[in-house]
């Protein structure tokens, strides 16, 4: 029942995100979170670095879509400034926004990937709709206080999956890290 939980890769940040694999394995788009993936939750500002980042996945070809429960204002400010489309009130775990995406991207499942930070939504709605799924540490600790709370239930997920050894990185980790 936990692996619809599980991602199927872990990385710290979109910054540790392989683009060589995920291109060599037929994956064309991104769908990434905003809060806590792109930037943080209580913040109005982009890291250069994830900037550049964004900017090298779209120069080496990859589509991205923004899929973020936040409210459409704050969402349609960044997709703008970055050129890229978004969807917001997303209601992750639903696979509405993921299927969603998928259309807006014109791709298949397995041409995606899903990255975001919290297992019981990004991780969740991505293993529903099929899409490979990347959970990456969240970038700030400020969050939500239901996302708070929600994050101890994941720490406990979290644990029990790297017991069992179904944590994993891209190409250049061992299973089981
Ligand atoms: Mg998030």
């Amino acid at each position: 029942m936990l692996m619809i939980l599980c991602p199927d890769q872990v990385a710290k940040s979109v910054l540790d995100i392989d683009l060589e694999d995920l291109a060599d394995r037929g994956i064309k788009g991104l769908i990434v979170d905003l809060d806590n993936t792109l930037m943080g939750w209580d913040s109005e500002e982009m890291s250069a670095q994830v900037r550049e980042w964004v900017a090298k996945a779209r120069e080496r070809g990859f589509s991205l879509c923004i899929t973020s429960n936040a409210l459409e204002e704050r969402v349609r400010s960044v997709a703008h400034s970055l050129g890229i489309p978004a969807i917001s009130n997303a209601v992750k775990p639903r696979k509405r926004p993921f299927k969603q995406a998928l259309r807006l991207l014109g791709l298949a499942p397995e041409e995606a990937v899903v990255i975001g930070d919290q297992i019981f939504t990004d991780i969740l709605g991505g293993n529903r709709v099929g899409v490979h799924t990347i959970l990456i540490q969240p970038i700030s600790k400020n969050e939500l206080c239901t996302t708070k709370i929600m994050r101890r239930l994941e720490r406990r997920v979290l644990a029990w999956l790297k017991r069992k050894g179904l944590l994993h990185g891209g190409r250049a980790s061992a299973p089981g890290r």
